[in-house]
């Protein structure tokens, strides 16, 4: 790792004058990690608040040679926004406005650091919804979302990010400012994990909010059961918005963490939303009504907001409630064809029992995307030794069963090693001209997407 020297830093620091940066070891500490608890290392944080500083922080960074981190919130899974070289990160957490909104358009002008959420608001306020959803969403920044190209619970019928970016506006290493829209280059810059661009603003399209929406968690039995009554619902013409799948020992944890004693008997289950217009949605709930009728199964039904809020709580509670079952949570968000979902959760759970390992398994299954989780504790070598060799197991699993690596989460640091797995050398090939195109130094966001490729990585 090159270690730049402090008299840089100090030049960096006059040469931005009157922009916010911080290089306070005490504050930095906050800044060096993502969801994966990863550690990295960076020398400063900046703190652009408009268009004009965040230009003048990227150009100042790259006239010094420093290498850069963008970062939104640092909801990251696979360690995307954490320093992995000495580096400065440029924070987009003060550039945070919606900068225009156009009902007639049905779009939005956002800044890249404004959250998820917050955007989710003031869309409500104007009857309308921007479909994304990550679980983050609380959280995460609309800029970390077009770079991880974010799916969540609704990608399902909505499909991810990149569908809802008209036009991107980002700055080049070189500090210039680069427009386009999905059909231009713009479209390299959607999940490109902030290694070819950094995201200054986005004109997102958005939609009226549907008239009705229904929510149901449906008990299904064991994980092969409830994935096979999906698909039988699926052939009745249930049509949902949102689909996932919460296997047994996961609804087991979260029931215990929200002390739900109704549902501690830990049967897997299905979590659906539908929506549309109300007959629409009264059609649907006939469907599911029925169905559980016949099969003499538990269906819990919420319409009205307070009680829809409630079950996407106990959807919602998922990671915190993992959390009490290890220090180190080792999440991978693998997507695989349909049809192999339902041999594939009995097939993790024995791969990681055989390596001694407590794993839990959920996720948006309508798209093929199960979020594989293994509960462990960093310190122990050897119990992450085991983990290691399941997450090998795994992504080769994946990729001979005509999958992907991530469904939502992206490379970063965690899947870098593995992307020959997925890719072919020709397609290899093709990313790092495109990479040596954009950032010839390689300054933006190093240790990455690229290294892998490279051979950087350490596998
Ligand atoms: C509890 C939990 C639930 C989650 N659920 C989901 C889910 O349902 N679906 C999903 O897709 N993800 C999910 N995630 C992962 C994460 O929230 C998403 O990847 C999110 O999009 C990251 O946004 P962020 O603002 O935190 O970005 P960061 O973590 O700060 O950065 C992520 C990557 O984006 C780059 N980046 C950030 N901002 C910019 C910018 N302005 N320009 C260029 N590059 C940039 C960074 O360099 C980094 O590579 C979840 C995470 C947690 C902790």
């Amino acid at each position: 790792m090159v270690k730049f020297p402090s008299s840089v830093l100090s030049r960096l620091k006059r040469s931005l004058r009157g922009i916010e940066v911080i290089s306070d070891p005490a504050f930095l500490t906050a800044y060096r990690f993502d969801a994966t608890g990863r550690r990295g290392r960076c020398r400063a944080v900046i703190f652009p608040v408009n268009r004009e500083e965040f230009s003048r922080a990227a150009a100042g960074c790259m006239a010094m040679d420093m290498p850069v981190v963008t970062r939104g919130a640092g909801t990251g899974f696979s360690g995307g926004s954490v320093p992995v070289e000495d580096s400065v990160i440029i924070s987009t957490e003060r550039m945070n406005r919606v900068l225009s909104f156009n009902r007639l358009n049905e779009q939005v002008q956002v800044e890249a650091g404004l959250v998820n959420g917050k955007l989710q608001q003031f869309l409500e306020g104007e009857g309308f919804f921007y479909p994304p959803d990550p679980a983050s969403f609380r959280v995460s920044t609309i800029g970390g979302n077009i770079a991880e190209n974010a799916g969540g619970p609704r990608a399902y019928r909505y499909g991810v990010t990149r569908r809802y970016v008209r036009e991107l506006e980002w700055v080049m290493p070189d500090g210039e400012f680069c427009r386009s829209g999905p059909e231009g280059i713009g479209a390299l810059i959607t999940g490109s994990e902030g290694t070819l661009g950094m995201i200054y603003s986005a004109v997102l399209s958005v939609l009226p909010v549907p008239e009705s929406r229904l929510t149901f968690l449906l008990e299904g039995g064991t994980d092969r059961e409830a994935m096979d009554l999906a698909s039988e619902l699926l052939g009745l013409g249930f049509r949902p918005s949102v689909f996932e799948f919460i296997d047994s020992k996961t609804i087991q944890c979260v029931a215990e963490y929200l002390g739900l004693e109704e549902l501690i008997s830990g049967r897997a289950s299905l979590f659906f939303e539908v929506e549309g217009t109300g007959i629409e949605t009264l059609e649907q709930k006939g469907i599911i009504d029925g169905f559980c009728d016949l099969k003499g199964m538990k269906l819990v039904s919420a319409e009205k907001e307070n009680r829809r809020e409630h079950l996407w709580e106990l959807r919602r509670s998922i990671s915190p409630s993992l959390a009490r079952r290890g220090i180190t949570k080792i999440n991978e968000d693998i997507a695989l064809p349909l049809g192999r979902l339902s041999e594939a959760v009995g097939l993790i759970h024995r791969m990681a029992a055989e390596r001694w390992l407590d794993c839990y398994i959920f996720g948006h299954c309508g798209d093929g995307n199960l979020h594989v989780n293994v509960m462990t504790d960093r310190r122990k070598k050897e119990e992450m030794a085991r983990t290691a060799d399941f997450v090998d197991a795994l992504f080769r699993y994946v990729a001979g069963a005509g999958g992907t690596l991530s469904g939502e989460h992206g490379i970063g640091v965690t899947k870098r090693d593995y992307l020959d797995l997925v890719f072919s050398e020709e397609e290899l090939e093709l990313q790092e001209g495109i990479k040596k195109a954009m950032d010839g130094e390689s300054r933006l966001n190093p240790g990455k997407y690229f290294d892998g490729i490279t051979g950087g990585g350490s596998k």
